[in-house]
């Protein structure tokens, strides 16, 4: 079921991107009354600063201008909007994100800064009297990916720090808290997993009752003791069967002990490959 919040009222991360929603594409709509070049830059600079975290399986990209999108609409954009008289939030916020979820998985969030109570701009902002675009887009950014607040003084993701320019770039504590949620897998070709997100390649192989992280073999070549066999489409490696299947090498023409053997072999490549499923 899904539901949507506004964020006074959801106060815990529940909800994150699930990987085959990932990368997350994001909008931009209306700018209010600034100029358009330089609140889309900000945006880009500010989606840019949550992607290029390296410990985090996760990126944000820009997909354009999306100026006609309804901040709070579920549209299925997730849309950044500078609203001045298009504001309906509270006026003592400085910024709103409205979260689409269902369940523990992120559907859509939308996320509009208050230039209609409060006045941003885009660059010179004092952080009192006047606030940063970028820096509430990356704040809110933090939260459209899963994050809820920090206390952590320089951190993004605090509250008192929305809007500021110090929230333009990331603290250790924000960066920690996106490589917890988005983890990037470490396991490698052979190694035990449970799903794709557990392997440094995404891939993880359900090959009959083993389940181990795979690559693709695009170019047909494989480690010692794998193959190259096709899984769900994906050509991938795959451990050799026990027993060191000779079909590959070349038989003796003529024989038809050799070419008996040869087709046992390759049906049981076959029912391997029907086997195989990239989970
Ligand atoms: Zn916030």
């Amino acid at each position: 079921m899904w539901w949507i919040a506004s964020a006074q009222a959801w106060d815990q991360v529940g909800a994150t991107w699930a990987p085959e929603d990932r990368p997350v594409e994001v909008w931009l709509g209306d700018v209010g009354d600034l100029p358009d070049s330089e609140v889309e830059a900000a945006a880009q600079a500010a989606m840019a600063t949550w992607s290029d975290v390296d410990c985090a399986d996760i990126d944000l990209v820009y997909a354009g201008r999306a100026p006609d999108a309804i901040h709070g609409s579920a549209d299925g954009k997730n849309v950044l909007s500078v609203l001045s008289a298009a504001w309906a939030g509270e006026a003592a916020l400085l910024s709103e994100p409205v979260i689409v979820r269902d369940g523990a998985r992120m559907v859509e969030v939308d996320i509009a800064l208050n230039d209609h109570d409060h006045a941003f701009v885009t660059s010179g902002a004092d952080g009192l009297t006047t606030f940063d675009v970028q820096g509430g887009f990356t704040h809110e950014l933090g939260h459209l990916l899963g994050l809820w607040h920090s206390t952590v003084a320089d951190a993004s993701l605090n509250p008192l720090l929305d809007g500021r320019p110090q929230a333009t770039s990331l603290a250790e504590d924000d960066i920690t808290g996106l490589c917890e949620i988005y983890a990037v897998g470490t396991g490698g070709l052979g190694e035990v997993c449970g799903e794709g997100p557990d392997c440094a390649s995404g891939t993880c192989l359900a090959d009959g009752a083993d389940r181990y992280c795979t690559v693709t073999c695009p170019d047909d070549s494989c480690p010692d003791g794998y193959d190259c066999l096709d899984a769900s489409g994906d050509q991938v490696c795959v451990k050799a069967s026990d027993g060191g299947c000779g079909c590959r090498s070349a038989s003796a023409p003529g024989s038809g002990a050799l070419a008996a053997g040869f087709a046992v072999c390759w049906m049981r490549i076959r029912r391997r490959r029907v086997a195989a499923e990239v989970a």
